[in-house]
């Protein structure tokens, strides 16, 4: 048996996307947009399925709320069932207090549907940066156990580019301490490249990123994949977008689902939670 790795996705529609300034994207206009998520959420169970693997759904709580039988049936399936705030807020653009509440908000929703204590977080857009890491402090006093939001490379939001590239214990404070599982990232010329997720795992060439999993295999760590329900789904409504945006938002979805199913069946995957020990 191979390394394992985490395989994450992060439970979203189609419309949730953050720092841009466009009507589908805006809390007051969610309730509008036709909902995608089960159906998306539901054709990934049916590969992980198919697959016998198991992974962790990053749930944003306000998806949870509406959809509380889709947490219950990913939940049945054997997955992991993990937070990703409920209103998919940056972190930085929010108080400390601010955070702190809709986190609570969301884990409270969570834990009112499944059984199971909700033991890790990822926040909206990766939006753990040097100005925002008074974040983890307060995801561990909420009693998660570990955070899963820093990208230790550069890019356009959030993207905390000194910090390690492995999972790693955090010391906060005398008794309070978290594990960080940050997103994978690819050494090229010495740059640290993101690869394992959303529009970058997009656009590389599946060459690419099973070489790049397996380099950090090679040297004992395993790697984090993470995906979105709305990337396997080619039918989606367009927003209008910023260029760069709308490129890294559509470019290559009909590759995506082939990509996924490549991985899951080149690689060993398992829940955040699993490859932790926790
Ligand atoms: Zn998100």
């Amino acid at each position: 048996m191979g390394m394992l790795n985490a395989f994450t996705i992060d439970v979203e529609d189609w419309f949730h996307v953050c720092d841009v300034d466009n009507k589908e994207s805006k809390f007051d206009n969610w309730n509008k947009c036709e909902n995608r998520v089960v159906d998306n959420t539901l054709l990934l169970l049916k590969i992980l399925r198919e697959h016998d693997t198991k992974a962790t759904f990053f749930f944003l709580g306000w998806v949870a709320e509406k959809h509380p039988e889709l947490v219950r049936k990913v939940s049945e399936d054997g997955h992991e069932i993990a937070t990703h705030g409920y209103a998919h807020k940056l972190i930085y653009e929010q108080t400390p207090e601010e955070f702190s509440e809709d986190l609570k908000k969301s884990v409270n929703i969570l834990e009112g549907i499944i059984t199971e204590k909700v033991i890790g977080h990822r926040g909206a857009g990766f939006s753990i940066r040097e100005d925002s890491l008074w974040a983890l402090k307060i995801i561990a006093e909420c009693g998660l156990k570990y955070d899963s939001t820093i990208f230790p490379a550069k890019r356009g939001h959030g993207g905390l580019e000194s910090a390690e590239s492995y999972p790693y214990l955090m010391d906060l404070e005398r008794n309070l301490r978290m594990w960080e599982f940050p997103m994978s990232v690819a050494h090229v010329f010495g740059r640290k490249v993101p690869f394992s997720g959303g529009g970058y795992l997009r656009l590389f060439p599946y060459w690419f990123v099973k070489r790049s999993i397996g380099l950090i295999n090679k040297r004992g760590k395993p790697a984090i994949v993470y995906i979105h329900p709305r990337e396997i789904d080619i039918k989606q409504p367009r927003m209008k977008l910023p260029l760069s945006r709308k490129f890294k938002y559509y470019v290559n979805l009909k590759t995506a689902e082939a990509k996924i199913k490549a991985l899951l069946a080149d690689f060993e995957f398992a829940s955040v939670k699993k490859v932790l020990k926790l």
